[in-house]
């Protein structure tokens, strides 16, 4: 029987990367989005999966992704990130904009594009990475807490709108995950990203991905709606503890 088929958008690091590697171990046959293709084709390479660009920000590049795909089982809507930490009276409407546009609107199009696929399989599922940033406001948090909000609203929509189709749909919030997201949200600073982690032990890529592929291997009739997913040593957003 032909494996299924997963597509990870995302997924050329951190928790997009673990998941992809996570649904192959299951057997899927996973397609591998983003906008750096030596690592994408690197990863497709060690897990017999499929390389495809894709840039979420770009309506264009989803369309050329999303035709390409044949068939879809599983979308796991991961791409995204958050950029610099500005309160609202000094926030910046060009780090608001491209939030926006990677985090909603890339979510958006990617999920409206392969829907027909996802019903067409008889037993589709879509995948959401929020963020604790979707539940609980934080200082700083301005323009990431508003965009992850909006997806976490888009993502509830749509399991009210997909009920009754043979599609079901979850979001995982993570909390504090290590991968390259601080060295994203601070342009590249390092040490500040590093600041993020330091005295505390946070959850790793690998920690979601499992929660993926569990989500991804319960029975067509189980929908897990929801998942909010924390380190030990972090109980809210702005809450950590620190040796
Ligand atoms: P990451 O290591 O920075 O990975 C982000 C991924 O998104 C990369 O593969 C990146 O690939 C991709 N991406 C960014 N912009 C894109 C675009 N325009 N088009 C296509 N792909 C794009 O961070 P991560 O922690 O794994 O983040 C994954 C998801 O988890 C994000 O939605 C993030 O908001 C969420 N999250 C993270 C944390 C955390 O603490 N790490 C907590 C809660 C939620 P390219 O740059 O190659 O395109």
């Amino acid at each position: 029987m032909a494996a299924k088929m997963a597509v990870v958008t995302g997924a050329s690091s951190g928790i997009g990367a673990a998941s992809a590697r996570a649904l192959a171990a299951e057997g899927w046959h996973v397609v591998v989005g983003a906008r750096r293709m030596d690592r994408l084709e690197a990863l497709a390479e060690e897990i017999g999966g499929t390389a495809l660009p894709l840039d979420v920000t770009d309506a264009a590049s989803v369309a050329t992704f999303c035709d390409a795909i044949p068939a879809c089982d599983l979308l796991l809507n991961n791409a995204g990130g958050a950029l610099g930490t500005a309160s609202i009276a000094e926030s910046d409407d060009d780090e608001w904009q491209r939030m926006w546009e990677m985090n909603v609107m890339g979510t958006l199009r990617v999920t409206r594009a392969l829907l027909p696929k996802l019903i067409e399989s008889g037993d589709g599922q879509v995948i959401t990475i929020g963020s604790i940033a979707a539940r609980e406001p934080y200082r700083g948090g301005g323009g990431y807490n508003a965009s992850k909000h909006a997806v976490a609203a888009l993502t509830r929509v749509l399991r009210i709108e997909l009920l009754g189709q043979p599609v079901r749909v979850s979001e995982i919030d993570p909390g504090m995950v290590e991968t390259e997201f601080s060295v994203v949200r601070f342009g590249g600073d390092e040490a500040k990203a590093a600041k993020v982690y330091e005295g505390c032990t946070p959850m790793q890529a690998q920690d979601i991905a499992e929660a993926v592929a569990w989500v991804a291997s319960r029975p067509s009739h189980v929908n897990i709606d929801q998942i909010l997913m924390l380190a030990r040593d972090q109980t809210s957003a702005q809450v950590v503890h620190r040796e």
